[in-house]
């Protein structure tokens, strides 16, 4: 299985140092994929291989170690080394990394409600491993983990963007030893924030988010600093058929091209309207809005870590309106936002979560912001808060 350790994308250049946005472009045709001189990626559609190189797809194929050595170019950095390992979905990532560890105990609280299936899935399945424990400040680990365990952090936090600090649960996770540390990074995609430099274990990315970021692919990643937890998983893979489709990593490859403007802008958009929707629950919409979360904002319980965690808030954030009715109908009062779950994508998004999620409040709006101008968005939400509101 020649193609297991998928191709690490070294600083091969001082152009071209992990985590950059020049890696994002250039770093997978440093690695000998291509032979045609094509500028944009082929895709390979084989199942099957001759000769020594690759075997059958799913074990590995060029398409998808092309986009996982891609991928690890974007979540490293030059003294973080990355690997990644793509799965079919988000939630299958989330499997295939609880299936490696299989965690007498995993301390989380609250975040994507998949999540919680798979644990419900894993406890049936192992007879009672991956019990939750309710995560605790870092410090009331040690009193609630044994070695063996997961903390798994969702950062920031679906859908209320609380932040954890990641450093602090590294710290009090390493006292106990043998305590891997998770973080779900799907709101905050490189380069909002670089989990494996504060020392974890693995990070998860839902890259049917905003890693692929046009609504238009499903797809999981894990990233881990070692090679060898990176070849385990991928062995885990062949095992359990987890694998991506080709098309799905080539639409990886191509949207993480764009990752680093993408994130970005819609990063600073979700800033921008969230304190505008502050400062008009004060003001304009006085008596409307009843709360915005967002890290961006001073306000926010996890402004601190945030500013000191990552390098932008995310593109998503809360709205929460004064009545239900309200809240329910904003949707369908917008003009720009599409009525749709799932966040990261170009177009903007708003949901009322509880549709989805029954342990969200009833008055509170998802928005993942796209890439229209911010000026545009704000006019839409003043006009839909203000029709909703009167009706
Ligand atoms: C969407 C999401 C997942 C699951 O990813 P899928 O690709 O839908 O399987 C996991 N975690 C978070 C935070 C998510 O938003």
């Amino acid at each position: 299985m020649a193609f297991r350790r998928a191709p690490v994308v070294r600083c091969i250049s001082s152009l071209v140092p992990p985590g950059s946005s020049t890696a994002a472009l250039h770093a997978d045709a440093l690695c000998d994929f291509s032979t045609a001189g094509d500028v944009s990626p082929p895709m390979s559609l084989s199942t099957t291989f001759e000769g020594d190189g690759h075997i059958y797809s799913r074990i590995s194929n060029p398409t998808r170690s092309r986009a996982e050595a891609l991928l690890g170019a974007v979540e490293g950095t030059p003294e973080q080394t990355a690997h990644a390992v793509l799965y079919s979905s988000g939630l299958a990532a989330c499997f295939a990394v609880l299936c490696r560890y299989l965690p007498g105990r995993v301390a989380i609280t609250g975040g994507y409600h998949g999540t919680h299936l798979v644990l419900d899935q894993l406890r049936r399945i192992s007879g009672g491993q991956c019990a939750v424990v309710p995560l605790p400040p870092p410090d009331g680990l040690a009193s609630t983990l044994q070695p063996g365990d997961v903390v798994w952090l969702e950062t920031p936090l679906n859908p209320s963007c609380d932040v954890m600090d990641i450093e602090a649960y590294v710290t009090a996770a390493r006292t106990i030893g043998n305590v891997r540390v998770v973080v779900d990074g799907t709101f905050a995609p490189p380069p909002l924030q670089r989990p494996l430099g504060l020392g974890v274990d693995v990070v998860l990315h839902s890259t049917t988010k905003g890693l692929c970021g046009h609504s238009d692919a499903m797809g999981g990643a894990l990233c881990v600093a070692d090679a060898d937890l990176a070849m385990q998983l991928r062995d885990d893979r062949t095992a359990l058929g987890s694998t991506p489709g080709s098309l799905e990593v080539w639409l990886l490859l191509r949207s993480l091209r764009t990752l680093h403007l993408r994130v970005a802008r819609q990063s600073s958009t979700a800033a921008e309207l969230s304190s505008w929707l502050e400062e008009a629950s004060r003001t304009n919409l006085a008596g409307l809005i009843h709360a915005v979360h967002h890290s961006s904002l001073p306000s926010h319980p996890g402004h601190e870590v945030a500013k000191r965690q990552m390098t932008g808030f995310g593109g998503c954030f809360a709205l929460e309106l004064t009545t239900e009715a309200a809240a329910r109908s904003l949707p369908g009062a917008l003009k720009l936002f599409r009525d749709a779950t799932s966040l990261g994508g170009v177009e903007s998004l708003i949901e009322w979560r509880r549709k989805y999620d029954s342990a969200v409040s009833p008055l509170l709006l998802r928005v993942s912001v796209g890439l229209e101008e911010p000026a545009h968005l704000r006019a839409d939400l003043e006009q839909a808060i203000l029709a909703v509101s009167r009706s």
